[in-house]
C-alpha cells in the first residue's frame, strides 16, 4: 500500500551553463521551467497528507525569479542543467520530509526546460 502525490509548479528564472564547447547556453538566458514533483509514502502525516502541496510549492519557488546558478550552486558550484535542478529539488524536498513525514520520499522530479526538453531525477 502506498500513497502518492504530485504537484506541477512553474518557475521563471535565468541561468547560464559552464560548457567546454561553443553554445548559446553559456550566455545568461531565461526559461519558464515546468516542474512536477512526485512524493510517495506508506504512512500519512498527522494531518492526513503525504506532504502539504503548499510545502512543495514553497520549496520549488525558492527558484522562482532567481538566477538559478546562485540558488542551486550556492554551496558548491553546480551547473544548473535541468538534470541538476531536478536533483536539487529532490534533495530539498527530502530534507523537508525528514521532519514532516519520515515514511515519505521523493519518487521523482521532472523538469521541463522547454517544449520537448525534459529531464528526470529518480533518487
Ligand atoms: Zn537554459
Amino acid at each position: 500500500m502506498m500513497f502518492r502525490v504530485s504537484k506541477r509548479i512553474e518557475v521563471a528564472g535565468a541561468h547560464w551553463l559552464d560548457l567546454p564547447y561553443d553554445s548559446a547556453c553559456k550566455n545568461m538566458h531565461g526559461h519558464n521551467w515546468i516542474i512536477v514533483v512526485t512524493v510517495q509514502a506508506e504512512e500519512l502525516d498527522c494531518t492526513g497528507m503525504v506532504i502539504d502541496f503548499k510545502s512543495l510549492k514553497e520549496i520549488v519557488h525558492k527558484l522562482d525569479h532567481q538566477c538559478i546558478n546562485d540558488v542551486v550552486g550556492a554551496e558548491e558550484i553546480i551547473n544548473p542543467t535541468a538534470e541538476n535542478i531536478a536533483k536539487w529539488i529532490a534533495e530539498e524536498v527530502d530534507n523537508h520530509l525528514s521532519f514532516s513525514n519520515s515514511s515519505a520520499r521523493v519518487e521523482q522530479v521532472e523538469v521541463q526546460e522547454s517544449e520537448g526538453n525534459k529531464a528526470w531525477y529518480i533518487p
